[in-house]
């Protein structure tokens, strides 16, 4: 499947500094005594100190820019690194930001919360609605003023986001030339940076199987993440005008590790960062990458990972809400 030139052709807005490195995990491979690990680098993305939105939000905010919108609208939880992502981006293209953000507003205001801010952010405090519920209200109001909102869905999962995970799988195989990786394992939430990669493995014919690690609880009365990331695949093999579609067995999903729900910190996120601080000096977060990593670690201590001579960590960032945790990671 090689006709993936409608990507180039999609308007983009330069946010951060790629390829990002690949490094080669040699201290923690020692430790774990299974195969050779990598560790992709989008931690490293370089907007506001990084992350696997960077990417998604190139595209999505380029077609804004393009459309000539005047300020963004997105949502996610208290310590969503997608919003910080974004009130960056926006602070740099000139746009004005308003965030959805679950909950009530917390008496310290750290981690990503404290960036939002900082980067001039409106925070519109949403309860238990944490995935965008109430955005028609917020752009309702901004019409009225006048205004020119764009919305940018929960964890900026739609077919551009998708599209900046399809160039990241392009990307990370200009980088790995003896290709003996088995398994490419990462933290899924929302489905952008798995549909992504999905279609960059078929554009590529690569034959290494992704882990998607789930972090946050299937919701009662909704589509299961599954199906979700499914429909997002097909829907952005169809917007790029790609005949690849998928069926429910293509999207590999781990739900084993999503401990007592999404962002509740536990022993094996504990033990992911502790280790990966110790033998690496490279920091993972309270809620994805240290949930993930907790995954790879536990597989291969179980022997799950076949003969498997090399696999690779998507580290997607996140490190920003360490500092909201700190009271729990310090005891
Ligand atoms: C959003 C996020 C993810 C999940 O990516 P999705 O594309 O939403 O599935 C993983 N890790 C971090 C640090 C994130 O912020």
């Amino acid at each position: 499947m090689k006709n993936y030139n409608v990507l180039s052709e999609l308007p983009k807005s330069q946010l951060g500094f790629f390829p990002t490195p690949v490094v080669a995990l040699k201290n923690l491979s020692r430790h774990l005594g299974g195969p050779d690990i990598l560790m992709k680098r989008d931690d490293l993305t370089g907007l506001a100190l990084g992350g696997n939105k960077t990417r998604k939000l190139e595209f999505i905010i380029g077609d804004a820019v393009s459309k000539g919108y005047d300020s963004l609208v997105t949502a996610g939880a208290q310590q969503s690194n997608h919003c910080r992502q974004t009130a960056a981006a926006a602070a740099q293209l000139g746009l004005e930001c308003h965030l959805l953000l679950g909950g009530t507003q917390p008496e310290a205001q750290n981690g990503n919360l404290l960036l939002d801010k900082l980067f001039g952010a409106n925070i519109h405090w949403t309860k238990q609605n944490r995935k965008g519920e109430d955005i028609p209200c917020v752009v309702n109001a901004l019409v009225k003023q006048g205004k020119k909102p764009y919305v940018i869905p929960y964890g900026g999962s739609n077919e551009l986001g998708a599209c900046g995970f399809i160039s990241a799988g392009l990307e990370l195989a200009t980088q790995i030339q003896d290709y003996n990786l088995s398994h490419v394992f990462f933290a899924s939430s929302s489905g952008g940076t798995h549909a992504g990669l999905m279609l960059a493995n078929s554009i590529l014919n690569a034959t290494h199987k992704l882990v998607g690690v789930q972090i946050d609880k299937d919701e009662v009365n909704t589509t299961s993440f599954k199906s979700q990331v499914l429909e997002l695949a097909n829907k952005t093999s169809g917007f790029l005008r790609l005949e690849q579609r998928y069926g429910l067995s293509d999207v590999f999903l781990d739900d084993q590790y999503l401990g007592d729900g999404y962002g509740i910190f536990g022993a094996p996120e504990r033990h992911a960062i502790e280790l990966l601080a110790r033998t690496e000096g490279i920091l993972l977060d309270p809620v994805y990458t240290g949930r993930a990593m907790a995954a790879l670690i536990d597989k291969i201590k179980k022997g799950q990972l076949g003969n498997s001579k090399q696999v690779l960590f998507w580290h997607t960032g996140g490190a920003p809400s360490l500092f909201s945790y700190a009271n729990k990671l310090d005891n």
